[in-house]
């Protein structure tokens, strides 16, 4: 089949997906392009130590290939990143796959009703299809800090680890205290002589369950195949009644709270460092930490949690702003990613050279996250308000791939698939109602634009964001022969 010609950007969980995909609906006319010399997107790009994944590994893997495993019960970066590896293999797409080709730009040409795409070096692409799957939270966030280029010790964001680099026996700086500063941290403090740990907003934790399965389940797993895919089910309707209420303020966000409280309170003794970590918003405000290591790496004789602001960064150290200046040899950049800026920075134009950026200029939105008027034939995987802190990504990026081939469906031959104004109109007015029930105001987080405007997760159940996805697109799209 050689209509139509799809491109694909990003190699990482979304573009796989697309491309296995189209590989199992007998498409082949299509090209992955990564920037990166292999696939994995962030699961690649983060090596920090300690690095792994907070949901259940048979939760994190895809429908059509589901992880296996009878011990481990949450996978690590290298697990994760060798099950990429081995579904690329799998589905044959390393033949569809251009490494070390960063797109820098894709416009849709109206006089061929094709989009054409431009690489950093200069080649151009033309394709019918450009689906764009490249995530939210890859392109690293350095601190604005007064003197941050003045620091004369290592420097690195937990995304770039830098493995040339032996925290043995060094003083260290870790800014910032969310899921990967909790996950490295443990790791650090035993190498480190010393660390300081900068927190600027505390965040809820709750227990994780322990890392192996007990005897019964793992005899289960084996004996019974099938009971893998029971408990992968299980756990994504328990994600999801128990925890999608948790960011509604519903029913389960009081309990979650109270188990909250309790691990804190049996992680931390000392009640002055107890009240520096208890948070001041509601739970599901900012991403929920899942994690038995972060409290107790606290209580170390050689970690202080340092709550001051920072004021500045000097040749030596960090300065608070209560004047003390701390000196250290190494900083670890925890501080999390560019999420609300989407395809930044490829230059994306549409329909009469309108542009996304300016498109985009009061927060990011796009129909069902995926598409948008005046963009035609384009679709995003990960798009704006797609991405979960309560259950699998991975589940969402499946409901997107299903959508965009249901739309590649609507296609007979050569012409324009766009989403209709009305309906992109009905689905904003939708979500914004969505999101207005959410706890997501009640703090500042990554969820949302400078301006505040929330941008990055999906408001409901995943159960309705699969209903919504499921449905045929021809109420919402048009088609229009080019
Ligand atoms: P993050 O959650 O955005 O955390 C960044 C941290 O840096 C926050 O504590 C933030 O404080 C702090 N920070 C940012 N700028 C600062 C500054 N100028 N001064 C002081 N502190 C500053 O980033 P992340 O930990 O890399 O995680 C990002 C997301 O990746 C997570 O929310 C999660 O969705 C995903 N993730 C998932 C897993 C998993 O196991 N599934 C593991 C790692 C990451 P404020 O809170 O005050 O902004």
């Amino acid at each position: 089949m050689t209509f139509p010609t799809i491109a694909i950007i990003g190699a990482g969980f979304g573009g796989l997906c697309m491309a296995a995909e189209l590989r199992r609906a007998g498409i082949d006319s299509f090209t992955v392009f990564e920037k990166a010399d292999d696939v994995g997107g962030i699961w690649r790009d983060n090596t920090y130590p300690g690095c792994g994944c907070d949901v259940p590994s048979h939760l994190y893997s895809f429908s059509f290939e589901k992880y296996r495993d009878v011990s481990l019960r949450y996978p690590e970066q290298r697990e994760i990143l060798a099950y990429l590896q081995q579904v690329t293999d799998k589905y044959d797409l390393r033949r569809h796959l251009r490494t070390g080709a960063e797109i820098v730009s894709a416009d849709y040409s109206e006089a061929t009703g094709r989009w054409v795409i431009r690489t950093a070096t200069g080649e151009e692409h033309v394709v019918d299809i450009v689906v764009s799957a490249v995530g939210q939270l890859h392109r690293p966030k350095l601190p604005e800090i007064a003197g941050r280029e003045d620091f004369r010790g290592a420097a690195f964001h937990t995304a770039r680890w830098d493995h040339g680099v032996d925290l043995t026996g060094k003083d260290v700086a870790v800014i910032g205290t969310g899921s990967s500063a909790a996950q490295l941290l443990p790791h650090v403090a035993r190498a480190a002589r010393h660390v300081d740990v900068y927190q600027r907003t505390p965040n809820w934790v709750v227990p994780k369950p322990g890392a192996e399965f007990g005897r019964f389940t793992r005899w289960a797993f084996s004996r019974f195949p099938f009971t893998q895919s029971l408990y992968r089910a299980l756990t994504y309707f328990a994600a999801d009644i128990a925890l999608s209420p948790v960011i509604t303020r519903g029913w389960s966000a009081r309990p979650a709270e109270w188990v909250a409280r309790r691990h804190l309170r049996r992680g931390v003794a000392d009640p002055a460092l107890r009240a520096k970590l208890t948070p001041d918003y509601p739970i599901g405000c900012k991403r929920v930490l899942i994690d038995n290591a972060f409290y107790p790496t606290l209580n170390r004789d050689n970690v202080n949690l340092v709550t001051d602001g920072i004021a500045g960064m000097t040749a030596t150290g960090i300065e608070t702003v209560d004047g003390k200046h701390r000196a250290v040899d190494a900083v670890v950049y925890a501080t999390g990613f560019r999420t609300t800026e989407f395809l930044v920075p490829m230059r994306v134009r549409g329909r009469g050279g309108v542009s996304l950026d300016e498109r985009w200029a009061d927060g990011a939105e796009a129909y069902l996250g995926m598409a948008l008027p005046e963009f035609p034939n384009l679709f995003l995987v990960h798009g704006p308000n797609t991405i979960l802190g309560h259950n699998s990504n991975i589940f969402m990026i499946e409901c997107q791939v299903g959508h965009v081939l249901n739309c590649l469906r609507m296609l007979s031959g050569p012409g324009r698939l766009e989403v209709r104004p009305d309906a992109m109109r009905e689905y904003r007015r939708s979500l914004e109602k969505a999101i207005g029930r959410t706890v997501w105001d009640g703090c500042q987080s990554w969820y949302r634009t400078a301006a505040g405007r929330v941008t990055n997760p999906w408001p409901a159940s995943t159960v309705r964001y699969r209903r919504l996805t499921r449905r045929s697109p021809a109420a919402a799209f048009r088609v229009t022969s080019t």
